[in-house]
């Protein structure tokens, strides 16, 4: 199955000369597998994934993906019509780190946005209630932690990816830094783990990036 992504950041119809409409083929014999609205929508459907629209867009906004057939029907989120869609998601194990490699735009970050509940998978559709996606879920290891999420049971902390945003939203001290987020009182240990004694006193601004990542942690 190969199924046609528009990726709606570059898409700009009103830019272009709508070349993904102009010459598909499919669109040339009369039907409808490209439609621009605000911007192109490639009809999964009816694409048979030739790929000549990739060639002629001249913002490279469109991709087609090739995918095995037995992942239809086991979406996990999609963003939207011709929007990226996420078929898995990791599981997290309790006391043990799991690590998720992956190029950009294979879908980390919206894994772990589900994850920590930030946001709710859809299952593909507009929308999807609790009981269906843990039905989507069940007899896998993840419907008891996404059971947690749902009861607020599990809080997510995410470290944030950007470090160098932290001397921006903070003016002070290391040490001041934490204490202002030591909400379960483990500074002295966290410190001593992550080596962070010699940056205590310094101006969170003149840490290093290494030091800022320890601190992020
Ligand atoms: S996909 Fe490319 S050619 Fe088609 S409307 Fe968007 S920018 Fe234009
Ligand atoms: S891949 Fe081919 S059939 Fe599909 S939208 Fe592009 S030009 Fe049309």
């Amino acid at each position: 199955m190969r199924i046609a992504v528009v990726d709606k950041e570059r898409c700009q119809p009103k830019k272009c000369g709508q070349e993904c409409l102009k010459y598909c083929p499919k669109v040339r014999s009369g039907d409808e597998t490209v439609v621009i609205a605000e911007k192109a929508v490639i009809s999964e459907k009816l694409c048979v994934g030739c790929g000549i629209c990739i060639k002629k867009c001249p913002m490279k906004a469109i991709q087609i993906v090739g995918l095995p057939e037995r992942l239809e029907g086991r979406e996990v989120h999609r963003y939207g019509v011709n929007g990226f869609v996420l078929y898995n998601l990791p599981v997290p194990r309790s006391g043990a780190v799991v690590g998720i490699l992956g190029a950009n735009g294979t879908g980390k970050s919206t894994a772990v946005r589900i994850l920590s509940g930030q946001l709710k998978p859809n299952l593909g559709k507009e929308e999807a209630d609790w009981e269906e996606i843990f039905e989507r879920f069940s007899g896998t290891e993840l419907l008891d932690y996404l059971k947690k999420l749902r009861d607020g049971k599990i809080r997510a902390s995410i470290k944030p990816q950007y470090i160098e945003t932290i001397p921006k939203a903070f003016r002070g001290k290391t040490r001041e830094l934490l204490e202002k987020f030591d909400e379960r009182s483990i500074l002295d240990e966290a410190v001593e783990k992550l080596n962070l004694k010699a940056s205590l006193n310094r101006e969170v601004g003149d840490l290093s990036g290494g030091e800022l990542q320890r601190v992020a942690i």
